[in-house]
C-alpha cells in the first residue's frame, strides 16, 4: 500500500527553552513522510527552492521515500520561524514565508495515481483540494491544518474539509475552527463541516478520536477513543510532533489488510509513539536515526501505560 502526501517541505528556524536552530529541514510533509515510512511506502508532492540540496534529498532517500513528486522552483523553499515558551504544547509563529509555495500548482505524476491512501498535510487548503480532486479513487483521505489557515483562509478551508474522511488537528485548533470552547461540542460541529472522523491531538496528554454516525473507516467505542502520550522527562523541540503523530497513525493504518476497530486503536498508539520520538531532538534529527526496534519497544511501553487487564 502507498500513501501519497502533499504538504510543506520547508526550512524551520526554531527557538525552544533548549536552544535555537536556524533553517533545519522541516515541513509538515517531511515529518509525516519520515514517520510514516517506518510502516509503508510513501510518495511526496510538494515544491522546494534552490536552497534544497542533495544533502536534504538524502534524508528522504535514506528512508526510501519517493520524492519524484517534489518539484523544484526558482527562489527559496517555504520557511517557518517559530518559538515555544513555557507551554511546549503551543507554537508561536513568528514568521511564515511561503516563498515557492505561493505559485505552486500541484501535478500528480502518472506513477503516483495508484496510491491507495492520501494525506493532505498542512499547507494552503486550495492546494490540498487540488490534489484531492486529482486522486478520485483513493480508499481513504486524512488531512491536517493549523491556525494560520483557520483564521486567514476560512472559506477555502471549509471547502477542503468536505474532502476528508478524517481530520487530525490539535485541541486549540479544533476549538478555533468550531468557535466552541468545549471539545466534545467542538468535535460534533467539526464533523458537521465534512470530516467523518476527527482526531484531536493533545500534545503531551495524548490524543482523542471522535466518531460521528457516518464515521469512516470504522466507529470505535461508540463515540470516543483516547490514546495516551508517553510522559517524557525532556522535550527538546515539539516541532513536527503533530505530523509525526499523523505519520505513525496513517502509516500503520495503511500497512494493515483491514481497518478494524482494534487496528484503528493501535494506529492511535503508533501516532503517539512517533510523536514522542520527534520531540526528543530538534527538527527531524530523531526520526532520521530511529529504528523499527525502538518503535516496537516504545509501543510496548505505551501499552503498559494504559492496559488495565494485564498483570
Ligand atoms: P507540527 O507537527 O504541527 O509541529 O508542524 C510543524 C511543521 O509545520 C513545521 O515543520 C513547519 O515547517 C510547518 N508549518 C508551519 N506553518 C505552516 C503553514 N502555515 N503551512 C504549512 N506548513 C507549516
Amino acid at each position: 500500500m502507498s500513501i501519497l502526501v502533499v504538504g510543506s517541505v520547508a526550512f524551520d528556524s526554531i527557538r525552544t527553552p533548549h536552544g535555537t536552530v536556524d533553517r533545519c529541514l522541516g515541513g509538515a510533509a517531511t515529518h509525516f513522510a519520515l514517520a510514516a515510512s517506518f510502516f509503508t511506502h510513501i510518495r511526496v508532492i510538494g515544491v522546494v527552492g534552490e536552497d534544497f540540496t542533495a544533502e536534504h534529498e538524502a534524508v528522504f532517500h535514506a528512508r526510501k521515500i519517493d520524492i519524484a513528486g517534489i518539484e523544484r522552483a526558482a527562489g527559496n523553499s517555504f520557511h517557518w520561524t517559530g518559538e515555544y515558551r513555557e507551554n511546549l504544547n503551543e507554537a508561536q509563529t513568528l514568521r511564515t514565508d511561503l516563498n515557492v509555495f505561493e505559485r505552486f500548482q500541484p501535478k500528480i505524476p502518472e506513477a503516483y495515481l495508484d496510491s491507495e491512501f492520501l494525506f493532505l498535510a498542512n499547507i494552503d487548503p486550495v492546494l490540498q483540494h487540488q490534489v484531492r480532486k486529482q486522486m478520485p479513487r483513493v480508499l481513504m483521505v486524512c488531512g491536517d491544518t493549523m491556525n494560520y489557515w483557520i483564521t486567514g483562509h476560512a472559506e477555502n478551508l471549509a471547502h477542503m474539509l468536505h474532502d476528508l474522511d478524517a481530520l487530525l488537528i490539535n485541541d486549540g485548533e479544533a476549538k478555533l475552527l468550531a468557535k466552541e470552547a468545549n471539545l466534545v461540542r467542538a468535535a460534533a460541529r467539526i464533523m458537521e463541516m465534512g470530516p467523518k472522523t476527527l482526531i484531536v491531538k493533545h500534545g503531551e496528554y495524548g490524543s482523542t478520536a471522535f466518531f460521528g454516525e457516518q464515521s469512516f473507516p470504522v466507529r470505535v467505542c461508540n463515540r470516543f477513543f483516547r490514546a495516551p502520550a508517553l510522559p517524557l522527562e525532556e522535550v527538546v523541540d515539539p516541532t513536527g510532533a503533530g505530523d509525526s503523530f499523523a505519520g505513525g497513525f496513517f502509516g500503520y493504518l495503511a500497512s494493515q489488510l483491514e481497518i478494524t476497530p482494534a487496528v484503528f486503536k493501535r494506529a492511535m498508539f503508533y501516532g503517539g509513539v512517533m510523536g514522542s520520538f520527534t520531540v526528543e531532538r530538534f527538527g527531524t534529527e530523531r526520526l532520521q536515526q530511529l529504528t523499527r526496534e525502538e518503535i516496537d519497544e516504545r509501543f510496548g511501553r505505551f501499552r503498559e501505560l494504559s492496559h488495565l487487564d494485564a498483570e
